[in-house]
């Protein structure tokens, strides 16, 4: 076991190892100059966005009152604050809400009111329409007096907060020009005791919410933004200081990651975190997050609750931990601690929701969201790429803070009906249903083989239209790169992911999957399409001829499925495994024997894997196209020369030609071939196994029989 080195003298600030620092005066006057009271909002929000231990993900809002004409032309007062939904650190000018600062100013006068309630108003109150919905923390925007204000979730004050000595230590660093306020969800009650404690106390320069975060000011966006980073940077100095005087602090990290398990393991991990919806998965192995997942307190400490009321939705209250010894006793043992490990976080977590529901609340889905794993680091799982990298990123703040609470005795979390509060607040869940995911391979992982040109480049694009993520497996490494870019380009972060492949090869196959698996934690769809040709009659057909057709189509085709069967057995959801064949492989072409014979055993190895997966619920199908010829890598080859000269026309008559000769007197496009690989590979084809749909625009010799 691998120790982390330890430290005896007193910690400072900016040390290293110390994971919590001033945040860095970001502010530049030369950027700043010029902007308007909104664009400087922006501007300031991105800053604190940019620092992720100021503001987390989606997490934070800001604000700035003004005065500008509505649509009338009536000069009116407003109040711009952040939408629901935006991140501080891109946020732009546009994606604030306008409020009518008179309207909402009648809220001073009331004593309650119901979160719904409020939501209507805000939407009443709007400057304009078709805006953002205001953020649920806008109360202590609009009831305090000030112009610009942040209100932040930073590392150093949520560990302040709640350390049992953290208003003894706000004492004496602020005294009395700090208020602090013990914990209460966000909404109009929290908004009121804010703004009715600050006038009765001028001179206030902050707002310390217990187990939440703080409330800064200025009287314009430099001064609100020097008001958030410098009380944040006296908080990390405090800590730092209070830790180094209790105790050594553990520097450094733990030796490598031991990923070579866990690589093989993940799988059982995904498969079992995916009993509801298909879940994906997100390996950090840095540093940080093996040094606290190696801890050998680690089981006590994670379980303390939530490190922030914000992170709850994405992270859930605890993190399921494995056990050391599990990870080392190798791949067998750590798939079962995680199947069994999930098995009893779901029980805990339905005990959790049971003691704390009302009648209307449905269950979330009770799987973990962050895994620890000694050795290695952590594993976050989502709906997608995007969601489990969240998660995952969340958890490093949750880290920061656990370990500075421990070396200051301990953390006042937040109590499981608080946790519960936030967890199944409707206007916490509002945030989540901002970002739906859809399409009928939501949440599903697809590799696919040859993808980074003509039919696996169309199906790689047509599987991510539907939702997947696409592993773009490929000789061609810069084709392949691509591919996913375009991919990523499109429908998001994560979703596409290029791998080196040559499917002759073993080790490479083998790596190609191992890649995938780290990448995304499994898969559900294997796609081999990767291919060659050669055309020649038998008599000039060489050895060299025949192993080359025979070790891309045959072999390739059985070392991609063998690893196919590798990960999905041990995933333990089923999944469908898609052939891309050939009409060649149901008809005797001319000359093009070696081709032939060996897209022929691709169909029979399908139909034997058909019958071999059954049982575990792995489907294996084929596509067979025939003459796509746009787009393609084969028909840039000789084979197009070779082809024409086999029927006795022009290589420029060979599209016709081929149109002509189907039953529908069409040309097959490789979107065509794509359609029906996302048949198979989507639920539509749930019971069908051992199956063979041409697509070759009706070749009668080719109807299957
Ligand atoms: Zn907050």
């Amino acid at each position: 076991m691998s120790t982390p080195e330890t430290a005896s003298h007193p910690v400072k600030p900016g040390e290293a190892g110390f994971p919590i620092l001033p945040p860095e005066d970001r502010w530049d006057p030369a950027s700043a100059a010029g902007l308007s009271a909104l664009e400087a909002l922006a501007y300031r929000s991105n800053l604190l966005g940019a620092d992720r231990s100021v503001a987390n993900w989606g997490g934070g809002n800001t604000s700035v009152k003004v005065r500008e004409p509505d649509f009338r032309g009536v000069d009116t007062r407003a109040l711009y604050v952040k939408g629901s939904g935006s991140d501080l650190a891109t946020i732009r000018a546009d994606q604030f809400t306008a409020l009518r600062l008179d309207d909402v100013g009648l809220l001073a006068i009331r004593e309650a009111m119901a979160d719904d309630e409020l939501v209507r108003f805000y939407e009443h109150a709007a400057l304009r329409p078709g805006q953002p919905r205001a953020s649920i923390e806008t109360p202590l925007h609009s009831m305090l007096d000030f112009t610009d204000i942040d209100h932040t979730h930073p590392d150093a004050i949520i560990t302040l907060c709640a350390a049992p000595e953290g208003r003894d230590l706000a004492r004496r660093v602020w005294g009395e020009r700090a208020i602090w306020i013990p914990y209460e969800r966000p909404g109009f009650a929290l908004g009121k005791r804010i703004a009715s404690a600050v006038k009765e106390r001028p001179g206030t320069v902050c707002v310390l919410l217990a187990k939440h975060g703080l409330v800064t000011w200025g009287a314009d966006s430099e001064a609100a933004y020097k008001a958030t980073i410098q009380t944040i940077g006296q908080a990390a100095v405090a800590l730092a200081e209070r830790a180094g005087r209790r105790r050594s602090f553990a520097l450094g990290a733990p030796a490598g990651a031991r990923l070579e398990p866990v690589m093989a393991a993940l799988p059982a991990l995904r498969g079992a975190v995916s009993a509801r919806r298909p879940m994906v998965l997100h390996l950090d192995a840095d540093g940080h997050s093996r040094s606290f997942a190696s801890r050998p307190d680690v089981a006590a400490l994670a379980q303390v609750g939530p490190a922030c009321p914000d992170h709850l939705v994405h992270t859930k209250p605890w993190p399921m931990v494995i056990p050391a010894a599990a990870v080392r006793a190798g791949t067998d043992s750590l798939a079962a601690a995680f199947r069994d490990g999930v098995a009893a976080y779901e029980e805990r977590y339905r005990g959790y929701w049971t003691r704390n529901a009302s009648s209307t609340d449905p269950e979330h889905d009770p799987a973990p969201r962050i895994v620890l794993i000694p050795d290695v680091g952590i594993v976050a799982t989502g709906p997608d790429s995007t969601g489990a990298s969240l998660a995952a990123a969340l958890y490093q703040r949750a880290i920061a803070v656990l370990s500075v609470a421990d070396l200051l005795g301990g953390f006042d979390p937040l109590t499981e009906a608080e946790t519960y509060a936030i967890e199944y607040w409707p206007l916490e869940l509002y945030k989540l249903s901002r970002v739906p995911r859809s399409g009928a391979l939501a949440g599903r992982v697809a590799i696919v083989t040859g993808a980074a040109s003509g039919i696996g480049r169309a199906i790689a694009r047509r599987l991510a239209a539907c939702g997947a993520h696409v592993v773009i497996g490929d000789r061609n490494a810069e084709g392949a790169d691509q591919v996913a870019a375009e991919i990523v380009a499109a429908h998001g972060p994560g979703r596409g992911h290029a791998v080196r492949m040559d499917v002759t090869d073993e080790a490479s196959v083998a790596s190609g999957f191992a890649e995938a698996v780290l990448r995304y934690g499994g898969m559900d769809v294997v796609v081999s399409n990767a291919g060659i040709s050669s055309s020649a009659p038998i008599e000039s057909t060489t050895s060299a001829d025949w192993n080359r057709q025979h070790a891309v189509l045959a072999t390739g085709y059985f070392l991609v499925a063998r690893e196919a069967f590798r990960v999905l057995r041990r995933q333990a959801r089923g999944g469908s495994v898609v052939f891309v064949a050939s009409k060649n492989a149901l008809v005797a072409g001319k000359n093009a024997a070696a081709y032939s014979a060996a897209k022929a055993a691709e169909i029979h190895l399908a139909r034997c894997l058909a019958e071999e997966g059954g049982e575990a619920g792995i489907r294996v199908n084929t596509v067979n196209p025939d003459a796509v010829l746009r787009d393609s890598g084969i028909w840039d080859t000789a084979w197009r020369d070779d082809r024409a000269k086999t029927y006795g026309i022009d290589p420029s008559e060979l599209e016709a030609f081929y149109r002509e000769r189907t039953t529908l007197k069409v040309n097959v496009e490789p979107e065509d071939v794509a359609e029906a690989v996302l048949f198979f590979a989507s639920d539509r084809s749930a019971k069908s196994t051992g199956n063979i749909l041409n697509v070759d625009g009706g070749v009668a010799a080719a109807y299957p029989r």
